[in-house]
């Protein structure tokens, strides 16, 4: 059997936890407060859950109060990409990861310094990663 990437969408919906699946490849948004990741205030990397992206560090999650994990920066330009997303007559700016184009959420201007950026990102989309405390 050949592996490729992209994957179909079947693909994904066998290798996927369906609320990942519903996020990722749906463009789903889960309910706010109900998240794995709102309250992590641990120390490591959110990596993309579909195919494992480095996308947000904790040192840029904050706590926005919306119900979703929010950032005020990605981890690196590469790891993101943004497109406008006019869907329930909203001017929005939808986030996917630019690896496997998975729905990851949207970013909005009300965020903190420096950036004053909301990235507002769905827990089921992100895999966190905790720092190690001593490598070895
Ligand atoms: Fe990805």
């Amino acid at each position: 059997m050949k592996k490729k990437m992209p994957k179909t969408e079947e693909e994904w919906k066998t290798c996927l936890a369906p609320e990942a699946f519903s996020i990722l490849r749906k463009k789903g948004t889960e309910i706010p407060f109900t998240g794995k990741y709102v309250n992590n205030k641990k120390k490591g990397v959110y990596v993309c859950a579909g195919c494992g992206n480095r996308l947000f560090s904790s040192d840029t999650k904050y706590e926005s109060g919306t119900g979703w994990p929010s950032f005020w920066a990605p981890a690196s330009k590469n790891g993101i990409e943004m497109k406008p997303d006019n869907s329930l007559l909203m001017h929005r700016t939808e986030i996917l990861c630019m690896k496997c184009k998975g729905h990851l959420g949207h970013v909005f201007d009300d965020g903190p310094k420096p950036t004053g950026k909301r990235f507002c990102i769905n827990s089921a989309a992100l895999h966190f990663k905790e720092k190690k405390k001593s490598v070895g």
